[in-house]
């Protein structure tokens, strides 16, 4: 399939400058993108751009975004948004294995007796890994709006004109990335919740923003099996297909030879395994994981 051309933004577009390129970054360029801004993403990892979203899972390095393996459930409104005003987009997650839960055979699944609302059909959630769902994002944004990332890049303040309030003209850029300035008519912080904006605003003194935090009240964690090469394991994949969907009350015991299990170590660059000794000493690691029914 030929790659699209970038469209060029109108002469005179105004200039965006957005804080880092994960999720909230990415979309808030491809939102300013479909308004006719032209924009620059400047992220602080340094991480090319992976073959595909396979390759994203395996070898992206995303470290500034933690979580970037986790799997993640998008909730229903950006579903809605993305169907609304980028349907291309939505497809491409969906080609890229992204799975739809719809609301009303979720509600069904735990309360048979559920009593559903119209308009309850359309409410859908949408299973993708979250690494996917960047990765496909910003392949996207990149083709379609032709926004460009500078990778490697670590934003260290804000260029602003003195005022009461002062005007941002723009973000100073760590010089080590070879690139010091860069002005913009909007700038937009999406550096996470570790990002540094209230400082920066107070740098140039102007008021920190009002923030909202609330815990999420929410622990686990998650990992990724593969299945040795060659192998499709049937009568595996249907069991775990099924704890995964019916709430019954039974275990899977995942048992691995004790001379295939490798050492492993925390912040290598291995996939996971079943036999993961990161916890315990190589000699203590029995290869056996139990994944509970009633656990997903
Ligand atoms: C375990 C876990 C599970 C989750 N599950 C879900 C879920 O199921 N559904 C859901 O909707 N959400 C989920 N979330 C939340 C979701 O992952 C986050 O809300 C989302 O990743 C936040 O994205 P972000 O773009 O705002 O920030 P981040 O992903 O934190 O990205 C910030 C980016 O800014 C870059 N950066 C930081 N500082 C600078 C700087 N000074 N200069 C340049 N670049 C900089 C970083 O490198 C990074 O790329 C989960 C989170 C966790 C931890």
């Amino acid at each position: 399939m030929a790659t699209p051309t970038p469209p060029t933004a109108p002469a005179g577009a105004p200039h965006a400058a957005i804080i880092g390129a994960s999720v909230s970054g990415l979309a808030a360029a491809l939102a300013l993108g479909l308004r006719g801004y032209t924009i620059t993403c400047i992220e602080r990892d340094a991480t090319p751009m992976p073959r595909d979203h396979l390759d994203a899972f395996e070898k992206w390095d995303r470290r500034g975004a933690a979580q970037t393996r986790h799997s993640h459930v998008l909730l229903a409104p950006l579903v809605k948004l993305m169907k609304t005003h980028a349907p291309d987009l939505y497809r491409r997650l969906l080609d890229a294995g992204a799975e739809e839960l719809g609301f009303p055979e979720l509600a069904r699944n735990s309360f048979p007796d559920a009593v559903l609302e119209p308009g309850d059909e359309d409410i859908c959630f949408l299973a993708c890994r979250r690494v996917v769902f960047e990765y496909v994002l910003r392949r996207y944004i990149a083709e379609r709006h032709g926004v460009r990332i500078i990778e490697g890049a670590t934003v260290v303040g804000l260029l602003a004109d003195p005022g009461t309030p002062p005007r941002v003209t723009g973000v100073e850029v760590e010089p080590t990335a070879g690139i010091s300035r860069i002005a913009a008519d909007v700038v937009i912080d999406a550096s996470g919740r570790h990002g540094a904006s209230n400082a920066w605003l107070a740098a140039i003194g102007a008021q920190p923003a009002e923030q909202e935090s609330s815990p999420c009240g929410i622990f686990y964690t998650s990992r990724f099996y593969r299945l040795l090469d060659g192998a499709d394991y049937p009568l595996l994949c249907s069991l775990v297909r099924l704890t995964a969907r019916d709430p019954l009350d039974y275990d899977v015991r995942l048992v691995m030879a004790k001379e295939e299990i490798r050492p492993l170590h925390i912040g290598e660059h291995n996939v996971c395994r079943l036999g993961w000794t990161s916890w315990l000493a190589h000699e203590s690691a029995d290869g056996v994981v139990i994944v509970p029914g009633n656990a997903y």
